[in-house]
């Protein structure tokens, strides 16, 4: 069987990760979110978990090498061995330059990176509408998942607040961060051949269904190219 290396881009509020969540279901791949693999490399205790401690104890920024060895640390292992999907990595030209580096090492290449797009606009009315409960951090939203009591969690009853990272000036600032250092890797992957647009603002069904679309015609020109 061909590998599938996957990279999913977008920005924030997209529906990456649930759409993430659903592919590493559907494929049984790993999914390998950034946040995720340095806090497994630190708990671990691996050699660059070890590092990667050492800056954020500092409270300094997690050099791109030290992450992308981390990264690397999974790709080349068993569970990894069939593909991967990688979310939240890379976020930055140089840090896709690392990558691409470390996957050439491995003798390996990536297959496809699914930019699921949302505009502006959506991404304010998505992010911003969400609300969470304090005790137990579960997620409505006014439009499309609203409680059934105004700021109160159906669960557990708890105050629901909007969360620092859901301010409006917040996603703003998370936006400008995303126009200016990751929308760049659209045309890097673009040029490469390897990038796939889905549309993001369909419903998180419509999304996975072409996203299922994309996969299947991938895996058919793997297939004919071996
Ligand atoms: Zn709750």
């Amino acid at each position: 069987m061909s590998e599938l290396n996957l990279v999913l881009l977008g920005p924030p509020g997209s529906g990456k990760g649930t759409q993430g969540e659903r592919l590493q279901e559907d494929l049984r791949l790993p999914y390998y979110a950034t946040g995720d693999i340095l806090r497994a490399a630190v708990r671990d205790e691996t050699a660059l978990g070890r590092t990667a401690k050492e800056y954020m104890d500092r409270g300094d920024l997690v050099p791109d090498d030290v992450i992308v060895g981390a990264i690397g640390e999974r790709i080349d292992s068993a569970e990894a061995a069939d593909g991967f999907i990688l979310d939240g990595f890379p976020r930055t030209v140089p840090q896709a330059e690392a990558l691409a580096a470390k996957v050439s090492e491995l003798s390996r290449e990536m297959t496809a990176v699914l930019l699921i797009d949302a505009d502006d606009d959506e991404v304010v009315r998505r992010l911003g509408g969400r609300r969470t409960c304090e005790e137990n951090g579960h997620v409505f939203h006014v439009d499309f998942n609203p409680p059934k009591r105004d700021g109160v969690c159906d669960v557990d009853g708890s105050e629901l607040r909007v969360r620092d990272d859901d301010k409006p000036e917040v996603i703003r600032h998370r936006l400008d961060q995303y126009h200016e250092k990751t929308e760049p890797l659209i045309d890097f992957y673009d040029r490469q051949g390897l990038l796939r647009r889905i549309d993001g603002t369909a419903t998180p069904d419509e999304v996975a269904a072409e996203v299922r679309g994309v996969l299947t015609t991938l895996k058919l020109e793997t297939d004919e190219a071996i």
